[in-house]
């Protein structure tokens, strides 16, 4: 446990949910936790009890990627963990693919419906529908060597990573059902709420239930990792990271005893301190690059070690750019630095008047 993991409580210790079973959190809902064959090693999945239309049955929240060792998992949740009932609704916090991957395939299994916000399920279906082009490729390698990646090696593995997306959401339903900011509908008889929350995903749609106290945060809100804030290939003069810190702050909205069931990690209570852990982490980040920044102009590729010390592979440098030039952005659109494009076609971002 990290020191800042301290000044948060876990209130089942280090319990896991086993492989193919559950774990009840709170009256009705359920913890089930996948592998996952990442850095990131795992994500949590959630069942909430339920009842639409005089049925009994359960939503579930996130579906992991596509892959058989999850849809086999699933199985085996199905058959022990639903009290032989069937799933009603698939709700899904946003569309990344540990996320929104196995939801067409639920969804089938199930004939229940998607509920997902408008913008995470237009980005998805069109990923899918782009294959092999949706995202690494040709867009990626030009934005990353835009911005100072230069290791011909690295260049010529991210133009070939071409059907990333599709391998692990090789589909989506063909329809589904919208989820707004503000949003709020019954799951199981207890009214849930809508928190949209943006800089991680197009729109990110968190759950707050009042009357458990419970918060299913997705990836806006998890107590260990600091959530992905990167600027992407399809969106290059984005600013996620402002998007990001003002989401945050939505949290403190709820009761600072909320229990907060992220999508990695374990659940816990402390997301006020939480929301202050990370906006420290980020500020940290910013003063830093000021810092490396006001010794003379950078590519994201070279301010890249002052963010991230440790050794990466490539996966991970790709996520590292990403954040780097969020954090980069985020000092230039506050007009804290400039952005120059160099003759070499490389941005380099240094202090206003400097050379
Ligand atoms: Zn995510």
């Amino acid at each position: 446990m990290n020191p800042l993991e301290r000044e948060l409580h876990y209130p089942f210790g280090d319990e896991l949910p086993e492989p193919g079973s559950t774990m009840e959190v709170a009256p009705g809902v359920r913890w089930v936790r996948m592998v996952l064959p990442f850095a990131l090693n795992h994500i949590n999945l959630w069942l909430v009890r339920d009842e639409i239309d005089g049925r009994q049955g359960w939503s579930v929240v996130d579906c992991c990627i596509s892959r058989e060792e999850a849809r086999t998992q699933w199985e085996q949740v199905f058959e022990t963990q639903l009290q032989g009932l069937p799933i009603l609704r698939v709700i899904v916090t946003h569309m990344h693919p540990d996320h929104i991957g196995l939801a067409d395939w639920m969804c089938t299994r199930w004939n229940a419906p998607l509920w997902i916000s408008a913008t995470d399920y237009n980005v998805a279906r069109v990923l899918v529908s782009m294959g092999d082009n949706a995202a690494g490729g040709e867009a990626a390698a030009d934005f990353f060597v835009a911005h100072g990646l230069s290791d011909p090696d690295s260049i010529a593995k991210i133009r070939a990573r071409t059907s990333y997306y599709a391998n692990m959401v090789p589909s989506v339903p063909r329809n589904y059902v919208r989820m707004m900011d503000g949003d709020e509908f019954p799951i199981g008889g207890r009214m849930w709420r809508c928190i949209s929350g943006y800089g991680h995903a197009p729109e990110h749609i968190s759950l707050y239930c009042e009357e458990l106290n419970v918060l299913l945060g997705g990836d806006m809100m998890l107590p260990r990792i600091s959530s992905n804030v990167s600027v992407h290939a399809g969106e290059t003069e984005s600013n996620p990271l402002r998007l990001f810190l003002q989401s945050l702050r939505r949290f403190n909205e709820l009761p600072a005893t909320v229990l907060g069931l992220p999508a990695h990690g374990k659940p816990f209570t402390g997301v006020h301190t939480r929301v202050r852990q990370l906006e420290d982490h980020h500020r940290d980040h910013l003063a830093a690059l000021m810092e490396a920044c006001s010794q003379r102009a950078l590519t994201a590729a070279e301010a890249l070690p002052v963010l991230f010390k440790r050794e990466l592979d490539l996966h991970q440098m790709t996520f590292a750019m990403g954040e780097t030039v969020a954090h980069l952005h985020y000092l230039w659109f506050a007009g804290k630095l400039r952005r120059n494009l160099g003759e070499d076609g490389v941005y380099r971002f240094g202090l206003p008047g400097q050379a």
